[in-house]
């Protein structure tokens, strides 16, 4: 797995990271070999959910096995904000875990504008800054459900990170690239600002809590499918997926060897009859390969959208400039716009993108 910077917070970490809620049934000598199984296969990111009480004293059994290979989060779970008890309850996490220092640190929950509202203004962050300044977590983050709460945290400055369920279910219709983008979409509107703001968006319930993936549905999908639905969305710094058993742990896995075919989304979509609101806009799904010139369409038209959408930063210029083949192979073939279920204008948009990078 490739690494990437998740956003201002400057850490290298795989786009997919562990979410371990529910490793909390596992014993803990099944604990330490599933921790160390998602290591060995390359995962460096866990999620540790803390706000059970008899959660934390167990990963503090087995963390250290492997914490120098890995980047952490923890979730100040207190939700009553209350400064003096965040404090006790961010030292105690650390005294649970066994850890001197949190990667990452999340104001958790927060899915209420009271609470937010409450949050920023009651001298927690206050509390927070000294506590990073004294080298106890790194990046600071906010977790919740609600873009109400996301949007303005996005908007904010304050938070570096920002965990929201992102998935094919979740407003599969809202891609963040939507032309005539009006912001009423609140869905797009988060993730647009969280690319300009290079805010780590990590995408949690990437298969909704596992009901994308119940067999015989219109909707049913493959892990590998909603991955890469999550992971495609501009906007997206990581998908983070729950595992609590080594085959889990290998359907995670099992991503990064995908082929196009198996990464591609579009029926599922389709299936949720939201292809008028879709039609015209690329939703990254590769339906459209096998491109005689080998371009990755959905790579290319994302990289258009980004550009119309934030204009060219040095970033993407060279992410642009390290694609090959490239829209400037493209020799209007027409095979891709036959077989787009979403009626994009590929060959245009090759076009438009060559004069968007010249
Ligand atoms: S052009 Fe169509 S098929 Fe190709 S990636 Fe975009 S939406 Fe999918
Ligand atoms: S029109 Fe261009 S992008 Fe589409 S399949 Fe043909 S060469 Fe590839």
């Amino acid at each position: 797995m490739k690494t990437i910077i998740l956003g201002r917070s400057g850490l290298p970490v795989k786009p997919l990271g562990i979410g371990t809620e529910h490793m909390n049934r596992l014993s803990i000598k099944e604990l330490d070999h599933l921790l160390r199984y998602c290591v060995e296969r390359g995962f460096d990111y866990f999620d540790l959910v803390t706000a059970s009480k008899t959660y934390r004293p167990r990963y503090g059994k087995v963390l250290p096995a492997v914490r120098s290979r890995v980047k952490i989060a923890g979730h100040l779970s207190d939700r009553t904000r209350d400064v003096a008890n965040s404090e006790i309850l961010f030292h105690q996490i650390l005294k649970d875990l066994q850890v001197e220092y949190l990667d990452v640190l999340f104001i958790q929950w927060v899915d209420q504008v009271e609470d937010y509202q409450r949050l920023v203004s009651n001298g927690l962050l206050d509390l927070l800054a000294k506590l990073r300044q004294q080298g106890k977590f790194g990046a600071l983050g906010i977790s919740g459900h609600k873009t109400e709460v996301a949007i303005p945290a996005a908007e904010s400055g304050l938070f570096d990170i920002i965990m929201h369920p992102i998935n094919m279910a979740s407003s599969a219709i809202a891609t963040p690239m939507r032309r005539g983008f009006t912001g009423e979409d609140d869905r797009s509107r988060l993730l647009s600002l969280c690319r300009q703001h290079d805010i780590g968006l990590i995408a949690m319930k990437p298969f909704m809590g596992g009901k994308l993936l119940k067999p015989g549905q219109p909707y049913s999908a493959t892990p590998v499918q909603c991955l890469h639905y999550t992971l495609s969305q501009i906007g997206v710094s990581m998908a983070l997926a729950g595992v609590s058993s080594p085959q889990q742990v290998d359907a995670l896995a099992a991503y990064e060897a995908s082929t196009t075919a198996e990464r591609d989304f579009s029926a599922i979509l389709q299936a949720q009859n939201l292809l008028d609101g879709m039609r015209g806009e690329c939703v990254y799904c590769n339906h459209c390969l096998p491109c005689p010139s080998e371009i990755d369409i959905a790579l290319i038209n994302q990289m258009h959208d980004e550009a119309v959408q934030f204009g060219i930063s040095p970033a993407l210029h060279q992410r642009y400039g390290s694609a090959t083949p490239s829209a400037q192979d493209c020799i209007a073939c027409g095979d891709c716009e036959a077989a787009c279920p979403f009626g994009v204008s590929v060959i245009d948009r090759m076009q438009e993108t060559i004069a968007l990078f010249a």
